[in-house]
């Protein structure tokens, strides 16, 4: 654009005062472009106003385009008019050019500008891709996208991780996970159906990977089993990838990131091999049936070094809906999908039949009365389903090698935090 007169309008990232001639670089999402203010083009009251133009100040510029190679990308704006639109207060709460480190708080408690910083905003469009990517490849495979309610009346698990709220003269909770609606759904003949919602959990978790409101990606499906979805699951997370390796290159440069395309198809572990792998480890002594702790995850994803599978978990420490295998009913055809630093996903064959069902709730020390609304959708007609639920911001924080979950949440929700 060499030559072409322009008009850009951005933040005003910073003012460079060198006398005689002056520097404003603008910023936007796309990037810095530098205007180079010469006092005999401005005339000497402008030229005046455009030096002292706070910082992050939105400002607009109408010029001329000219090739300069000390310009960064090599283009300077040789401005005719110069117009600050809304003037910034000083002190700013942090510095988004990045050049100051920041303690995370600060950022949260300023997020509007924090998300200002290249690294920060790139992290979430970024995201923006792999929910375009997962919904491409929803559509793409027949999946119909379905709301369902995040204000319920019952617990999905029958935990008490819960969030009650008042609703009118009745008890209700925030949900948990779209897991009951979603299976419900295949009572409903819709055969294929996907979610991309929140979940909300009242637990008092202080880790850099839970939140208590978070965005799950649920997928169900009508005829399949366990081994069908982890295929759709693997094929939905390395089309992320691919996806936004391809398309998100810019944002990528932001990071500094060179992002590797996960190969097909992932590894596929027991539960059991799991523990053996774990117990030849020194020191970490697990029962069969034990949940596998924080630990043993750990030195798992180290020795495996990528995405896997674990498979064949204990029906006792699997949800009632999981279905247990026929032959061997203490061991379920639930699965995680596991990236080498956390779990990402959890999903299963599910239990069909009604009164395996009924069974499976009171062997978990539930009361099928709670759940009669749900039971109701298997007694006419359940077809056989499997199905998943992705967390997003897991998904997109292993990604982009982000340390902290609110790295990848615009405005998280933890136990200490609810504003802004
Ligand atoms: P974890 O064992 O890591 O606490 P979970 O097994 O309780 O997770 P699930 O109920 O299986 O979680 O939920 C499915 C997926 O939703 C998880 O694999 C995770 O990616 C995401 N998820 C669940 N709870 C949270 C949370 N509190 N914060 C962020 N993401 C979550
Ligand atoms: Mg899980």
């Amino acid at each position: 654009m060499d030559g072409k007169e322009v008009t850009l309008a951005g933040f005003a990232h910073e003012t460079r005062d060198l006398g005689g001639i002056a520097f404003l670089v603008l910023r936007d999402r796309k990037g810095l472009a530098q205007v180079t203010l010469v006092k005999k083009l401005l005339g000497k009251e402008v030229f005046k106003m455009a030096r002292t133009i706070s910082r992050e100040s939105v400002v607009l510029v109408r010029g001329n385009v000219k090739a300069e190679p000390k310009a960064p990308r090599g283009y300077e704006i040789l401005p005719s008019e110069i117009r600050v639109i809304n003037a910034a207060q000083v002190p700013l709460p942090l510095d988004p050019t990045e050049k100051v480190e920041c303690e995370l708080d600060t950022r949260l408690d300023a997020r509007f500008m924090d998300i200002r910083r290249p690294s920060v905003l790139a992290a979430f469009e970024i995201e923006s891709s792999v929910l375009k990517s997962l919904r491409d490849y929803f559509y793409q495979k027949g999946v119909t996208e379905v709301f369902t309610p995040k204000i319920v009346a019952a617990a999905t698990e029958g935990g008490t991780d819960l969030f009650p709220i008042s609703y009118f003269e009745k008890e209700a909770f925030l949900n948990q996970s779209p897991q009951l609606y979603k299976q419900m759904l295949m009572g409903a003949g819709m055969d294929r159906v996907f979610e991309i919602g929140p979940i909300f959990r009242a637990e008092e978790h202080d880790t850099r990977r839970h939140l208590n409101e978070a965005i799950s990606i649920d997928l169900e499906v009508s005829f399949a089993d366990d081994k069908a979805v982890m295929e759709l699951l693997e094929e939905a997370v390395v089309g992320a990838y691919r996806y936004v390796s391809e398309n998100c290159r810019y944002q990528l440069e932001v990071l500094g990131l060179n992002l590797a395309v996960p190969k097909l198809p992932f590894r596929r572990i027991t539960y059991t091999e799991a523990l053996d792998l774990a117990s030849e480890k020194v020191g970490v002594k697990m029962q069969w049936g034990d949940d596998l702790d924080t630990e043993t995850e750990r030195f798992l994803g180290e020795s495996i070094g990528e995405h896997y599978f674990l498979t064949d978990w204990p029906s006792s420490i699997k949800p009632y809906y999981t279905l247990p295998y026929e032959d061997r009913p203490d061991v379920c055809r639930g699965f995680d999908l596991m990236h080498p630093r956390m779990e990402l996903a959890s999903g299963a064959q599910r239990v069909h039949g009604y009164d395996q069902l009924v069974g499976r709730i009171k062997e978990k020390g539930l009361d099928p009365d709670g759940f009669e609304f749900y039971l109701k959708a298997f007694r006419y007609g359940m077809p056989p389903h499997a199905g998943w639920g992705l967390g997003l911001s897991r998904l997109v924080m292993t990604m982009l090698n982000l340390e902290n979950i609110r790295d990848a949440v615009l405005f998280p929700r933890d136990r200490r935090r609810l504003v802004p």
